[in-house]
């Protein structure tokens, strides 16, 4: 059975008094089959997994970061290890985060070797993949996810890719409040299925593929009905804890 996943990123928003009022809202979470995860800016990862912790929360949200290095540590200013994730209980990492490969360049080959080293340290990786506006106009969008996975499952190979998350982000759907339509999500969730079946149909069978692209309280209902989408990650609706709550009980 597929992990049920709806994973919060905060992106660069937020700050101390953000974590507090996140923990107070979702202080009356039930547990459930839901894995709920939030992933801060590195600042707050240790406050807010230290918080959760207190407020008895830690069977229900998880924390992750919204990156990783994919250098195992020495003279890399700026970067975080996944040695350090795992020294502070972090469990869950994105990776390759579409405003990661647009605004800092990060091809699918360095995502490749992020989503490796993640995997090596033994953190769950979230992996994110979609095709922006202009190649689906040109009908270029099986291609493009195919690039995106692809030197993924070559860096760590078919099997080991049971232990990927798959985020599908159409970059079109982010933070625009345009989310793409339940049936245009679950056809291109079932294309991504069938892509990964091609080369291991129980790995297909298994995997998790969550859908990331202005999810909020009113769509992800209809959204998390599809076959082939287990779940969500969401970027603005999470920022607020009400929200939030609707979405994970909605997965
Ligand atoms: P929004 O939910 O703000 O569109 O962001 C989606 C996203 O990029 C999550 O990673």
């Amino acid at each position: 059975t597929r992990r049920v996943i709806v994973a919060a990123n905060w992106k660069m928003n937020g700050d101390s008094a953000l974590v507090d009022s996140m923990i107070s809202g979702l202080s009356d979470m039930e547990s459930s089959n839901v894995e709920v995860i939030i992933c801060p800016s590195f600042p707050y990862l240790s406050d807010l997994n230290q918080k959760i912790k207190a407020a008895d929360l830690d069977n229900i949200i998880q924390v992750g970061s919204q990156t990783v290095s994919k250098f195992v540590g020495g003279a890399h200013t700026g970067e975080v290890s996944t040695t350090m994730l795992n020294d502070l209980s972090i469990k869950y990492v994105i990776v390759g985060h579409s405003e990661r490969r647009s605004v800092y360049n990060e091809t699918s080959e360095q995502v490749a070797s992020k989503v490796h080293a993640v995997l090596d340290a033994g953190l769950n990786p979230i992996l994110c993949i979609g095709e922006t506006e202009a190649e689906r106009a040109d009908g270029k969008i099986e291609s493009v996810l195919l690039s995106q996975i692809q030197p993924v499952i070559d860096e760590i190979g078919i099997e080991r890719f049971s232990d990927v998350v798959i985020s599908y982000e159409p970059v079109w759907a982010i933070g625009t409040g345009k989310a793409a339509s339940s049936a245009m999500a679950q056809e291109t969730h079932y294309f991504i299925r069938q892509l990964i079946a091609k080369q291991s149909k129980q790995v297909a069978a298994n995997i998790s593929l969550l859908y990331g692209g202005s999810v909020n309280a009113a769509n992800c209902e209809e959204l998390f009905a599809q076959p082939d989408i287990d779940g969500g990650l969401v970027g603005g609706a999470s920022l607020q804890a009400e929200q939030f709550k609707i979405i994970c009980s909605a997965a």
